[in-house]
């Protein structure tokens, strides 16, 4: 389902401050959004977290705006061999709580920043807020594999885990580089990089520089 229904739908608080949030957000450029999604979508939670100091509310809010970004470079260069050619029937890497952001091992190893461990409280509080919705609007978890993972595919848009925002099997790779050619491998790097981290800070969640290369592919 399209992401601005679970906005929507989101509880408000009248003491919000969407426009101080919205002014703070754009200094950071959103290519891949346009602006109804981005005043919508800010306006949106910075009304639902009140509860948050305002830098945790425009950290979360930064995050999914990131996370809204990168489905849309999915959604136009991956999601199709996600869904018709995957090599790892039938949940292709879904086969686990991957949207887990710190796992107990990652506490232990790690020992993350509180900035980092507040950030990703948050987002696992969103992350159940948003498979619910989904949940409610008729969709059905499949038994034994994530239990983010709907029958038709992950029901979160906005809130997924840096582990599976930034995961590309290497069919996927392959197949843009392929495409693409070396256009497509600082992408595939930046993507690989931040996949792979073990998150000690908030900046461990996203690479902007994602966005960026992600250009040519829309060229
Ligand atoms: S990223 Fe690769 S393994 Fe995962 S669903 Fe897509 S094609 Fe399958
Ligand atoms: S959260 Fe979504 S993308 Fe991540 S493993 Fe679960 S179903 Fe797959």
């Amino acid at each position: 389902m399209a992401p601005e229904a679970w906005l929507g739908d989101l509880s408000q608080n009248r003491l919000g401050a969407a426009d101080r949030d919205l002014a703070a957000l754009r200094e950071h450029a959103h290519p891949f959004l346009s602006e109804h999604d981005l005043v919508h979508h800010v306006t949106r939670l910075s009304g639902h977290l009140t509860g948050l100091s305002e830098d945790m509310r425009r950290r979360v809010i930064a995050y999914s705006l990131y996370v809204r970004q990168l489905d849309v470079i999915q959604a136009a260069t991956t999601r199709d061999i996600c869904r018709d050619d995957c090599q790892r029937p039938p949940v292709g890497c879904c086969n686990a709580n991957h949207f887990t952001i710190l796992s107990l091992s990652d506490l232990m190893v790690s020992s993350p920043s509180p900035a980092a461990m507040q950030l990703s409280h948050v987002i696992d509080g969103l992350q159940r807020q948003e498979t619910a919705y989904e949940l409610r609007h008729g969709r059905t978890i499949t038994s034994h594999h994530c239990d983010c993972l709907a029958e038709d595919g992950c029901t979160l848009r906005l809130f997924k885990s840096p582990r599976c925002v930034h995961y590309l099997c290497a069919e996927i790779q392959d197949r843009l580089l392929l495409k693409f050619g070396p256009d497509a491998a600082p992408f595939l790097a930046a993507m690989r990089r931040v996949a792979s981290l073990t998150i000690t800070v908030t900046a461990d969640f996203t690479d902007a520089a994602i966005l960026t290369s992600a250009r040519p592919f829309f060229d």
